[in-house]
């Protein structure tokens, strides 16, 4: 058989006008559906003798699957208008279904594990292997009644996916306050938050206004306030929602002859069992300790200056006095330093850094051929040695019903000579001065973006881009954070109004009055990784009174009465049991930036052998096989360790 896609050059999506989305995601939605059906047809009615032949097909139809299924989510989550996230939604619905009755479909699994799999090269050869091992996950080898019911719950479980994380995007909460419980705020805020008729200022539960309040507003019972409103997003609403998908999950894991939906899921990560997931917590635990009582020790001396009867801090005060901390014991002062992070210059600025490292150039796309979903989009292509590989499109700001958090989306996911891949960054930073945390959270981003691109140029979708187990995939964005962090890195692009350059004795301070905290927050990372484990491996009456006992146990900071987190928790539907990977992926990324020059962090030498060895390679090999190749041995906790300690 011929491969009839080679002879055209892959190319870029063509996204509809301004009032084409609804018609345009039918279509493309709907026929990139019904491709994906036609070609499993044929693969059923008359399978190519030859094993390679056969996988081809199934990539074909993996890829139309899949084109489907990521612009479904991404515009579900950040178009403007509620009819066509609407639509988008059912398209993710119709994608999500026929994915599920696809991985059901006992024909179609014969006609893989029938495969004479000798005459194929490594990489042919895991592509079957990772699909057959899927198949059997899905239970397409249990009986008819099994294959049913998981097919039931399989779609009860995107609609209550769908259901939470509406809640979680529709309900912003507000508090409504005096002008003169702004003390405290940027000015900048300040003016972007005019009184209103009555005289008061409404605060929102979004990035924008609560993270800046609950960092500065000196008012702490409104700071409490706000914070109380966040913590209990979605409530009760989601309370009862999470029941329900917790349920599925456990009867979903049962079925399919595991002990828990941990274990289940664990399977297919790095850490391999859901009892790896209860050591690993523990001994990150056991490694922080310390460090966070002293930590948390020196946020309460500092209430008591405030408050001489306060016995405890909980995180209504945690984030203030942390500023406070910093700012007065290690000259930090967040509202200086935002003052050389203006959002086009470090937007820009990390475009070039990311370029220098990376080996590539990013060629901004004029808005008229980009089109895109909203005009706050700024799209480019990507190139390397001149040649264009990918495209990303940097959707940065708020909006109405748009997601809340910053990730990366897929739009298109890279397969050689067919398509070339694309990535969308959504965030919610403000317009002017940026935190130096949203720079950070920037280039965290970023880094899935750049592995999504650079890992897309594979023969197999199966492998394209992030396609590495998932307590892995943390790690790469988690490396490109110490870019953030470096005065030479920061000198680039970090200038204030006057044109001055961020002092590299300021960002010298600003590292330090970051590892104010470390210890607390793993442990504050190691509750919520305890919390996402364990309510998938118990049945939970009440989440609330369970996340109160393992809040007790592993963070060091007291529960607030009256908050229900879990609810607006989105990770507990999207990691479901694997919360763990963020700490895990760090202790790897750690290990990963041991390999750089810390002096150095421009030298292209290191960073084009891990653009190469680790984020080029996609899914192609397991991501501790990628770590080795690229480290030359394998990954260890010392860096971590030795991180915790300094
Ligand atoms: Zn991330």
């Amino acid at each position: 058989m011929t491969d009839h896609h080679t002879a055209t050059e892959p190319t870029v999506l063509a996204l509809p006008d301004r009032s084409g989305w609804l018609g345009w995601l039918a279509e493309r939605g709907e026929a990139q559906l019904v491709e994906t059906s036609r070609l499993v047809d044929d693969l059923k009615a008359e399978p190519p003798a030859d094993a390679r032949a056969v996988l081809r097909i199934w990539n074909e139809a993996q890829t139309a699957l899949g084109n489907a299924a990521s612009m479904a989510s991404l515009i579900s989550e950040v178009h403007p208008e509620p009819e066509v996230r609407e639509r988008a939604e059912k398209l993710v619905q119709d994608a999500q279904k026929l994915d599920t009755d696809l991985g059901l479909d006992t024909q179609l699994y014969a006609v893989l594990a029938d495969l004479d799999a000798s005459g194929l090269d490594p990489d042919a050869t895991r592509v079957l292997e990772r699909t057959l091992r899927d198949f059997r996950r899905s239970g397409v080898d249990r009986d008819e009644a099994t294959r049913a019911r998981l097919r039931e719950l399989s779609e009860q479980a995107i609609l209550l996916s769908q259901e939470f994380s509406k809640n979680i995007r529709e309900d912003v909460r507000s508090i409504r306050v005096r002008p003169e419980q702004l003390v405290g705020m940027p000015q900048d805020w300040i003016e972007a938050h005019p009184v209103g008729d009555d005289g008061l200022v409404t605060v929102t539960t979004d990035y924008p206004d609560v993270i800046p309040f609950r960092t500065f507003a000196h008012d702490a019972a409104a700071r409490r306030e706000l914070v109380t409103r966040f913590l209990t997003i979605a409530w009760p609403a989601n309370d009862a929602v999470l029941q329900q998908l917790f349920a599925v999950r456990r009867e979903h894991a049962a079925l399919l002859g595991y002990a828990t939906w941990a274990d289940y899921d664990a399977e297919v990560k790095m850490i391999r069992t859901g009892g790896a997931i209860e050591q690993f917590i523990d001994r990150i635990t056991a490694l922080s300790g310390e460090r966070a009582e002293r930590d948390k020790a020196v946020l309460l001396e500092r209430l008591r200056q405030d408050r001489p009867d306060a016995t405890d801090i909980d995180t209504a005060d945690v984030t203030y006095y942390a500023e406070l901390v910093r700012k007065e014991q290690h000259a930090v002062d967040a509202q200086l330093v935002r003052t050389y992070f203006p959002f086009e210059a470090v937007r820009q600025g990390l475009l070039d850094v990311t370029g220098r490292l990376f080996g590539l150039e990013w060629q901004a796309v004029a808005r008229a051929e980009a089109r895109t979903w909203h005009e706050d989009v700024a799209t480019y292509d990507v190139t390397r040695d001149g040649e264009r590989i990918g495209r990303i499109h940097l959707d940065l700001h708020p909006r109405d019903g748009k997601y809340k958090h910053a990730a990366q989306f897929d739009l298109v996911r890279g397969v050689r000579g067919v398509q070339l891949p694309e990535g969308v960054l959504v965030c919610n930073f403000a317009r002017g001065l940026m935190e130096h945390d949203e720079v950070v959270t920037l280039f965290h981003e970023f880094g899935h973006l750049v592995h999504h691109v650079l890992g897309g140029e594979q023969e197999w979708v199966r492998f394209s881009g992030v396609a590495t187990e998932w307590d892995f995939v943390e790690a790469p964005s988690q490396m490109l954070e110490e870019w953030a962090w470096d005065a030479a890195v920061l000198a680039a692009f970090a200038h204030d109004a006057a044109g001055e350059t961020i002092p590299a004795d300021l960002v010298a301070a600003m590292r330090e009055a970051q590892d104010f905290g470390k210890g607390y927050d793993a442990r504050t990372q190691m509750f919520y990784a305890a919390l996402s484990y364990d309510v998938h491996i118990h049945q939970t009456p009440n989440l609330t009174a369970r996340l109160r006992e393992l809040m007790a146990r592993y963070s060091v900071f007291p529960y607030i009465e009256d908050t229900h987190m879990q609810c607006a928790f989105g990770h507990l539907d999207g990691y479901g049991s694997a919360y763990y990977t963020y700490m895990w992926s760090l202790v790897i990324a750690k290990d990963l930036f041991s390999a750089f020059d810390r002096t150095d962090l421009f030298d292209p030498e290191v960073a084009r052998r891990y653009r190469d060895r680790v984020l080029a390679q996609g899914g192609r090999r397991d991501a501790a096989d990628l770590v080795a190749d690229f480290l030359g041995r394998p990954y260890t906790f010392d860096a971590y360790a030795a991180w915790l300690a300094e």
